[in-house]
């Protein structure tokens, strides 16, 4: 039996109030889901995930196929809870899951709905196992897009498939054996958007331990902005390395005592970045959950800052009820912008509209 050492860092990010991801980790089944949808409906659908993951996970999955079917079935819950309950109307999550299933040769079997990410590091490089259900994806695959230009696309978080939104769900599946010294890392968008692949890899090249990993990598996304929920799950195959001869104790000391300076200094840079990033920047909603509500765009941090309330900047002529589902999902998140004019061009692709009332 091979064996799996693990670990899990979730953080709601600088600027989110609520943390709507979710994750799973059993020693044999990894999962993150990213929930999605207004009043906290989110966090209800990427929790539903979970639930179902772990009543599902008492003996090991069969295959790729058993891995489909319980990702359908975590679709149909969330499906049915979302009807019954008109809060909930439209909630939805992403799922990247890793399964060990039975079998002569160990191997997991990788599963995604959305935009939620598998990767794997093997001999020193970083392969992204699971590919992205999304708008800027789709683009990519048609050549409209590079990737360098879809990660700084404003659109790059509208998912075009999510669990719980439809009756029925498509799941793409990749069965990869498990190999010693492999690195399996599963993250919600809120790591990529923020980290690029070569941190990414160099991070999880360099760090001896999967709570090691986990950590850095989170706290490199919130170094760099935040700006939502972030979660990752570190998977290693096979047995620990061997760790290295102890330094002589002064040596150990003095490292201490350098490596203690500079924590104190960056945790001075991250504090000042914190409270400045409440102040400035811009962010883009709806002005109410009616179809009248119009889109605005506003400054400061949603639901207020210190004694410092939002205001807005903008009001467009352009409703709730204009706008196609996944738009308004997208929109409920309340993206974040550095310059006024990155807002207004996110306003203008959305309403799909320049004549927009300053
Ligand atoms: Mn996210």
């Amino acid at each position: 039996m091979t064996t799996l050492r693990h670990a899990a860092v979730t953080d709601t990010g600088n600027v989110r109030p609520h943390n709507e991801d979710s994750y799973y980790c059993s020693g044999t089944v990894f999962a993150v889901a990213d929930g999605m949808g207004g009043h906290s409906a989110g966090e209800v659908a990427s929790a539903i995930a979970v639930k179902c993951i772990e009543e599902a996970d008492t003996a090991p999955l069969a295959g790729a196929e058993a891995v489909a079917e319980l990702v359908r079935t975590i679709n149909a819950e969330i499906h049915d809870e979302a009807n019954r309950d008109s809060a909930k109307r439209g909630m939805g999550t992403t799922l990247a899951l890793a399964a060990v299933v039975a079998g002569d040769v160990p191997a997991f079997v990788v599963a995604n709905v959305g935009d939620s990410r598998t990767y794997l590091l093997r001999d020193g490089s970083l392969r992204q196992i699971s590919t992205d259900h999304s708008y800027v994806q789709e683009l990519v695959d048609e050549g409209a897009l590079t990737l360098g230009e879809a990660r700084h696309h404003p659109l790059r978080n509208i998912v075009t498939r999510a669990l719980g939104i439809d009756a029925a769900v498509e799941v793409d599946t990749w069965t990869i054996p498990a190999v010693q010294g492999d690195r399996l890392m599963l993250c919600s968008d809120g790591l990529v958007d923020e980290v690029h692949d070569d941190d990414i890899l160099d991070i999880l090249s360099t760090a001896s331990a999967p709570d090691d990993a986990a950590g850095r990598l989170v706290a490199a996304a919130k170094f760099a902005g935040g700006k939502d929920n972030i979660t990752v799950v570190v998977i290693d195959v096979g047995e620990p390395s061997t760790p290295t001869e102890a330094p002589p104790d002064g040596a150990t000391r003095r490292r201490g005592l350098t490596l203690f300076s500079v924590f104190i200094g960056l945790a001075i840079v991250a504090a000042s970045a914190w409270v400045l990033n409440g102040m400035r920047g811009y962010y883009v909603t709806f002005d109410g959950t009616d179809s009248g509500a119009p889109l605005v765009v506003r400054t400061g941090q949603p639901g207020g800052w210190l004694w410092m309330q939002p205001r807005t900047v903008t009001v467009s002529d352009f409703h709730r009820g204009d706008a196609l589902p996944a738009i308004q999902r997208q929109v409920d998140r309340e993206p974040r912008f550095d310059t006024l004019d990155e807002a207004m061009d996110f306003v203008v692709v959305v309403s799909g509209d320049d004549d927009v009332q300053g």
